[in-house]
């Protein structure tokens, strides 16, 4: 997730507030703009979500939670939507070609009050973390929305659409477009390092 711009003080900015038609925009509707939506929401938050695409993801990609994300969920007020998309204490082993076992994961209770590996079904979560935005008024999420360009104003960040829609001004802008996120690009911010291509299979 990458905050592209943070500008002011909600106590100190009753003029600027009237210049922008959001507090938040988050760019990506995958799990982490989705969840980042809840937590808004919760607090009162008004905050447009957009996506690029016209509707969520609806193939599989992660396929492990770790206790903390039951945790946040928990926290969101969503984790027994979520629970049933799970299969808790899930064990992994890595073989190699030769069935060789590489290497084995299997943590061995729920210390901190969650199963700490539970493999999932992430097009089903993602589905309950939109859903559970509909609890909130000041929450709304617009699809066919591709965030071309931001622009720093006085008062917070201008976020520009590619196919004409309306600009949106905002408060902030937070990056939560994946891997290859155009946000953290505008902000010049490096993703070092390397990965190895690998072609993957997930049933
Ligand atoms: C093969 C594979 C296996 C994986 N296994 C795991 C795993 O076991 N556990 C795990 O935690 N993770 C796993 N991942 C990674 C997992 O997919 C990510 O952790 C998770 O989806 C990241 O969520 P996100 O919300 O950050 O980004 P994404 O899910 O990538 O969502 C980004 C969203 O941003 C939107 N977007 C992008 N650019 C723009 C733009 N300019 N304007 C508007 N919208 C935009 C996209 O349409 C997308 O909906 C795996 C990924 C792959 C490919």
């Amino acid at each position: 997730m990458t905050v592209a711009a943070a500008k002011g003080d909600r106590d100190t900015e009753t003029d600027a507030d009237a210049d922008v038609d959001v507090d938040v925009v988050i760019v990506g509707a995958g799990p982490s703009g989705l969840t980042l939506a809840n937590i808004l929401g919760l607090q009162g938050v008004h905050t447009l979500v957009v996506d690029e695409r016209d509707t969520l993801i609806d193939y599989p990609r992660g396929v492990g939670l770790d206790d903390e994300s039951l945790r946040t969920f928990q926290s969101i007020g969503l984790v027994d939507r979520v629970l049933p998309h799970t299969v808790p204490n899930q064990i992994l082993r890595f073989f190699d070609g030769n069935r060789r076992l590489l290497a084995e994961m299997a943590p061995p209770d729920a210390r901190f009050g969650w199963p700490k590996r539970n493999g999932f079904v992430q097009p089903m979560v993602d589905a309950e973390l939109h859903s559970g935005l509909d609890r909130f008024d000041c929450v709304e999420v617009r699809f066919g929305h591709r965030m071309h360009t931001c622009v720093e104003t006085t008062n917070g960040v201008t976020v520009e659409f590619a196919d004409g829609q309306p600009a949106v001004r905002a408060r902030y802008v937070v990056g939560c477009d994946g891997g290859r996120s155009a946000t953290r690009r505008l902000m010049g911010v490096s993703f070092d390092g390397t990965t190895s291509s690998t072609r993957w299979l997930v049933v």
